[in-house]
């Protein structure tokens, strides 16, 4: 068998593959250090259901009973991971897509445990500590050791140990197709090109995000400006192959996930810098344009049911640029991404002194915006960064739902980010049993299987954090068993 790609989808599905002794290879057409797309830049978070610290316990045997006594879990039943997604695709996520996700994230994550990825809880970032115990919030508990990169040296290893074969620097360019079944794939390796032949062949290139011809033809003008948060190498190769083979098309062609990213931030991806670039703790202060005004609700929910559609909110806004603002209230509260070297900030003991410093801003109004905000924040209510506090605004045009506070403690900070995009939510049709890719008819291609970002149908308009990891290894193991079966 062939699988395309060596990101998570297509390390899950040559495992799977691998399991029922099926003779694999990868094709990565990147090099060997940037190997591991999208799913090297990750944080490694990842979205499953669970009942409890038991089912914790379980995944993740090192935690010590002080870490246990301190923290609250909580659950994620499959019950409200059903809920996030079809509230936050807004009721479009393909129902039979959603529910292999869904009822299957449980044992995938006992799946991948058992292969030998080690996961650990997301401490600072998805649970913070409030007198004494952590409490995690938002349906996301657990990361891979050692982020994207430790999940992408886990997965090598156990391809190493398993006998899968991994070739670096080939670039999967066409499949062989005899207008019946997909026999191999055409691949361009030392500036020379070849077919290797395959029983099977799995798409797990991921999405066309970094392709800004095709964004901007499917998702719009401007998102030639956006910046890609990842890897460069998702240029759409395996959607476009199936594509030409008369592949069904499916989902959000127009939509993707885009987050707030260093305005300065390159044009690409830098796995020094990994995730640093993205700035997601706008819940605790405001965002404001080049006009000095708010134009989202920083607080409408948990960051991890925001940030991916808010990307696109900024690449909206004049100049595409926002500013985030932060007193010294909630500083503590800033994700380590706050701090590293490659950040575009700058500080002030007054608010007045800031306005100036914010290249592109109506200073006036910035001042002004800021006023009416602070005078709009409703202080009786507590302020409780782990459950959404309804600590809000009264009388705003564009109101802040949760954890609004005055920005009136100096120094003050400002951040300035722009649109980084995520992954492409448009990609191809396929079978939610098999993950087989299926025609213009809907008849599934024999031999040609798809897992990971470039399947389409699974994400509409928005996403709930850590899902991208899980939907490709859920779909990644469907298409591993189902194409050497
Ligand atoms: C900065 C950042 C942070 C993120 N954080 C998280 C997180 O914490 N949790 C989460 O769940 N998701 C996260 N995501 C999203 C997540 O990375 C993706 O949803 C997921 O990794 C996609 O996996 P994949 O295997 O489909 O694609 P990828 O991991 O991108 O793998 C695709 C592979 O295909 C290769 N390829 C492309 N074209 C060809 C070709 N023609 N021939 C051969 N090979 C090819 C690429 O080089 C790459 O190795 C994050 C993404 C980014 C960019």
């Amino acid at each position: 068998m062939v699988i395309v790609g060596a990101g998570n989808a297509a390390f899950c599905a040559a495992h799977a593959a691998r399991e029922t002794g099926a003779s694999v290879l990868m094709l990565e057409c990147a090099d060997e250090s940037e190997s591991g797309g999208n799913s090297r830049f990750t944080a490694g978070a990842i979205r499953f259901a669970y009942d409890g610290v038991e089912d914790i316990r379980a995944l993740c045997p090192d935690l010590s009973e002080e870490q246990v006594s301190i923290t609250d879990f909580g659950s994620y039943p499959t019950d409200q991971f059903y809920d996030d997604m079809f509230r936050v695709t807004r009721y479009r996520t393909n129902p039979d897509l959603c529910e292999q996700l869904v009822t299957r994230s449980t044992e995938t994550m006992h799946w991948l445990r058992d292969k030998g990825v080690r996961f650990m809880p997301i401490y600072g970032r998805q649970a913070f500590k409030v007198d004494g115990r952590f409490r995690f919030w938002g349906g996301l508990t657990l990361e891979a050791w050692g982020g994207g990169p430790g999940l992408v040296d886990a997965h090598t290893e156990i391809a190493k140990q398993t006998g899968i074969e991994i070739v670096y620097a080939t670039r999967a360019v066409e499949l062989v197709y005899d207008g019946a079944a997909v026999t191999g794939v055409r691949v361009r390796h030392g500036g020379a090109l070849q077919d290797i032949a395959a029983r099977s062949v799995v798409l797990a290139s991921g999405g066309f995000q970094s392709n800004s011809e095709w964004r901007t033809r499917y998702l719009g003008p401007g998102w030639e400006l956006a910046k890609v948060r990842g890897t460069r190498f998702n240029t759409g190769d395996g959607i476009r192959m199936a594509l030409e083979i008369g592949a069904s098309s499916a989902g959000n062609w127009s939509g993707c996930h885009a987050v707030g990213w260093d305005n300065n931030a390159p044009e690409f991806g830098d796995l020094a810098v990994g995730d640093g670039f993205q700035k997601h703790s706008y819940p605790w202060g405001i965002m404001v344009n080049a006009r000095g005004r708010r134009f989202v609700d920083e607080g409408a929910d948990f960051r991890n049911y925001t940030y991916a559609k808010y990307g696109r909110v900024i690449l909206e806004q004049p100049g595409q640029f926002a500013w985030q603002i932060f007193d010294q209230k909630t500083k503590h509260l800033q994700r380590d991404e706050y701090r590293i070297k490659q950040v575009t900030k700058v500080s002030a003991d007054t608010l007045e002194a800031l306005a100036t410093k914010l290249d592109g801003v109506d200073s006036t109004a910035f001042l002004e915006e800021v006023a009416g905000y602070n005078q709009a924040v409703d202080t009786s209510v507590a302020f409780d960064p782990n459950v959404k506090d309804g600590r809000g605004t009264i009388g705003l045009d564009v109101p802040k739902s949760n954890w609004a506070n005055p920005i009136d403690t100096g120094p003050f900070e400002a951040y300035q980010v722009g649109c980084g995009i995520t992954f492409t939510f448009g990609g191809l049709r396929i079978d939610p049993a098999t993950a087989q890719v299926l025609d213009h008819d809907h008849a599934p291609i024999p031999g040609l299987f798809a897992a990971g970002e470039l399947v389409g149908g699974v994400f509409y308009f928005n996403y709930p954090g850590g899902t991208g990891l899980m939907n490709g290894a859920v779909f990644g193991r469907l298409a591993g068993s189902a194409s050497a079966g």
